[in-house]
């Protein structure tokens, strides 16, 4: 067998050892799940066998479901996917139940789960079957059931399970947040049952095994009289946290998700019923999520494309370009940024700003966060003396000898920009990359400055640096591999994920979040009510409405990159209503969040009070208004047909990159996995003829790009062949 494997020792324990062949890390697979079978049959048939323990050969239990498994199954039909569920289950059961009298509750043999590391989705489900969970004290291990972040939810029995084991309540962050927790703090919830150190991991499993009573055997809810703790809905404890938590889900989740719906489906329906139809009703809820297109786009944006461009799907094939010596130039608010996740990740930081004051700020930025990280006990005081002891503030460029990389962060300024380049490459060796974090200026402009232009690259990061996960690299004209790929190397390092795209006005991320605002702004200027404005696009799944997105990021920015790009583009120039509006707004003054006026008002914290009330005057609202779906359409196709003609000019190469970026970029509507997720659950014809109409009615920037015309007539997606209907 490839995945696992039983012995049997001289006392009668049966160990049987998860190690999938030529895997760093187990994932359950349904060939594997039929090895897992057999050798529990065979354990429980065998006299011999007086217990069994189920661990791993690797230093994790196992990292969850094959995710490309489940992203499959869509294809086999709800039938399908429901008894290949079911036949889960039985095996499960036939763990958790082990040889029992179902009568009598007698002859069970024990069956212990001894978790070395690691131990999430299926990972966990198995252990939440067995009849006690031991873990090795490991402060790496993650325990865990994270499926509702890719858009499903435990499916093989782990909500049913949990949710009887702790209650409702004490249950929710693990369901519907997907948490996860070190071994002692999974103790703590009651998620596992022991924790011990790890050399002794299976000698107590051993021991459990051999002094298990009868009564250790049988699970609470397979024993009479079994009350789930905190209550059933209709008790009153319960009542409360069932009313409440539809609820709280619906508000955070806004009703997109399917996963988060289906699983608060499953759990109260569960609780009214016995065990065994509570897990026939999760499983009829897990086959409609998987059913569900959304539940496949986001397995494949969040967790299979991610992936695969975290491990280099688009590196240029060249050596090992690990950074080991970083220069950042410019410590304001990025630059700071920059410095702090590259020394967190182990990399020697120079960081140089125009004065020795300004340098110092940058460094402390990194000091506060990791005192931050001390409050909260995720940080050691040896591990903030070390990330600091990395970062040399300065104003001396001679600091930047035997920098490999440099990552430029100054003022958005050309000139400035170019006086840095000649200052850097005097300074450092021939073979040291040049990278500017500019978010509007094209690379291949910027580049004119370097002596080297195949050593130069844009890395653009998004704020905050720290918690924003997406790096967009550009490649400009004349950038070389080598560029790329000490930018891929370097995202990698600080655990980040890169997509990499061709140099173009905005690049990728701000090319699509412009027209967004624009589209908003645009609409409040026809008299279109703002709080419907905002309301859509919180209602689609996109985390800030337009006119809160301007705030955040200030009306004099945008004034800014208005006038750069009028300038660039003359007449061609098409937002002269948006502009009318936002330099307007700038007269006023109201700025946004930071001049605690924009268009919202604020209190004198900064805390957003609610739309300003003034804008009533300013743009008085018409009469008849638009459906809700009509906003949100001109409010996701504004960004989405810019992303499919970033395809069209070659800017993107990859929508796996488009939709990845997006997600992780400006917060693109996760549950449809990305633009071209959408457009592919929409299907190309819709999206079609929804944005001729809009094109008809608003304007030519609505106009079908011929790449989603030709879709349309062929019946492919982005990412399915033609549909039968039309080939
Ligand atoms: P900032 O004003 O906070 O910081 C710029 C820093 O550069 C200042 O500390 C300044 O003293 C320093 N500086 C200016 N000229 C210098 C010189 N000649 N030598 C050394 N240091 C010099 O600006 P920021 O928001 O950190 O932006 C920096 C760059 O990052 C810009 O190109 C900006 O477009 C880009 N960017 C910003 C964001 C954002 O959200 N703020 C996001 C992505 C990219």
């Amino acid at each position: 067998m490839t995945d696992f494997t039983s012995a049997l020792d001289a006392d009668g324990v049966a160990t049987i050892t998860w190690d999938v062949a030529g895997k760093s890390m187990n994932v359950m697979s349904l060939e594997g799940f039929a090895q897992l079978n057999t050798l529990i049959d065979a354990a429980l048939a065998d006299p011999a066998v007086k217990g069994v323990i189920l661990t791993s050969g690797k230093k994790d239990f196992a990292g969850g479901m094959d995710l490309n498994v489940i992203a499959r199954m869509r294809e086999g039909g709800a039938q399908a996917i429901f008894d290949g569920v079911m036949q889960m289950h039985g095996v499960l059961r036939k763990i958790e139940r082990a040889g029992m009298d179902p009568k009598t509750l007698k002859g069970a043999k024990p069956i212990v789960a001894a978790l070395p590391g690691t131990a999430l989705g299926i990972g966990l489900e198995l252990p939440l079957a067995c009849h006690r969970i031991i873990a090795a004290d490991n402060p790496k291990a993650k325990i865990g059931l994270p499926e509702i972040m890719v858009g499903i939810f435990p499916g093989a029995g782990g909500t049913t399970r949990l949710v009887r084991k702790m209650g409702a309540m004490m249950a929710a962050p693990f369901l519907l947040e997907g948490k996860l927790s070190a071994p002692a703090a999974a103790k703590a919830a009651g998620l596992i049952d022991e924790v011990v150190a790890p050399e002794a991991l299976l000698a107590r499993a051993k021991e459990w095994v051999l002094s298990a009573k009868e009564t250790d055997l049988v699970k609470p809810w397979d024993a009479k009289g079994y009350k789930m703790p905190g209550g059933a809905p209709y008790q009153p404890a319960g009542f409360m946290t069932f009313v409440g938590a539809g609820a709280m889900v619906h508000g955070k989740t806004q009703g997109v998700y399917p996963a988060a719906k289906a699983l608060l489906a499953a759990v109260y329906e569960g609780a009214l019923v016995p065990f065994d139809t509570a897990l026939r009703i999760e499983a009829r809820h897990f086959t409609s999520v998987l059913m569900n297109p959304s539940s496949s786009a986001m397995i494949r944006s969040l967790f299979i494309n991610k992936e695969a461009l975290e491990k280099g799907a688009n590196r240029p094939k060249v050596e090992d370009q690990s950074v080991r010596k970083l220069g950042v130039i410019g410590a304001g608010m990025m630059g700071a940024g920059i410095a702090y996740v590259s020394a967190n990740a182990g990399i020697e930081v120079v960081l140089i700003d125009a004065t020795q004051d300004a340098a110092d700020r940058g460094r402390a930025h990194s000091e506060a966060l990791l005192d931050k990280g001390i409050q909260r006990r995720k940080v050691t005081a040896e591990k903030k003396a070390e990330v600091l002891a990395r970062i040399t503030a300065t104003t001396d460029y001679a600091a930047l000898a035997g920098c490999d990389l440099i990552v430029e962060a100054v003022f958005e300024d050309p000139k400035v920009k170019a006086e840095v380049t000649a200052k850097v490459e005097a300074a450092t060796g021939p073979d040291c990359i040049f990278a500017t974090n500019t978010s509007t200026l094209p690379i291949s402009g910027l580049a004119k400055a370097s002596q080297r232009p195949d050593q130069f690259i844009g890395i653009h990061f998004f704020s905050p640096v720290d918690k924003m996960m997406l790096v967009e690299i550009i490649r400009g004209a004349q950038t070389g591999d080598r560029a790329v790929a000490k930018a891929l190397d370097f995202v990698r390092q600080i655990r980040k994920t890169p997509i990499v795209v061709n140099d173009a006005r905005f690049f990728y991320a701000n090319r699509c979040i412009i027209p967004y605002i624009n589209e908003g702004i645009r609409m409040l200027a026809e008299g279109v009510e703002p709080a419907l404005i905002e309301n859509a696009a919180r209602l689609v799944g996109l985390p800030l409405g337009p006119l809160q997105l301007v705030d955040e990021t200030s009306i004099d920015l945008g004034v800014k990159i208005a006038k750069a790009t009028r300038a660039a583009m003359g007449d061609a120039y098409p937002d002269d209503a948006v502009d009318a509006v936002i330099f307007r707004m700038a007269d006023l003054g109201r700025l946004g969040r930071k001049a605690q006026a924009g268009f919202y008002s604020y209190d004198d914290k900064g805390n957003r009070l609610g739309l300003w009330d003034g804008l009533a005057d300013l743009y008085p609202t018409a009469d008849a208004q638009p459906d809700l779906t009509e906003v949100q359409h001109r409010l996701l196709f504004a960004q989405v047909l810019e992303a499919v003609r970033a395809l069209e000019d070659g800017v993107l190469t990859d929508i796996r990159e488009g939709d990845v970026g997006a997600i992780l970029g400006w917060g693109f509507a996760p549950w449809s996995g990305g633009p071209f997720g959408w457009l592919d659950i929409l299907g190309a014809a819709r999206a079609v003829d929804l944005c001729t109409n809009l094109a008809t009615r608003f304007g030519p920037r609505f106009t079908p790009p011929k790449l989603l015309q030709d879709l349309a007539h062929s019946g492919r997606g982005f990412y399915t062949a033609p549909t039968a209907a039309a080939a």
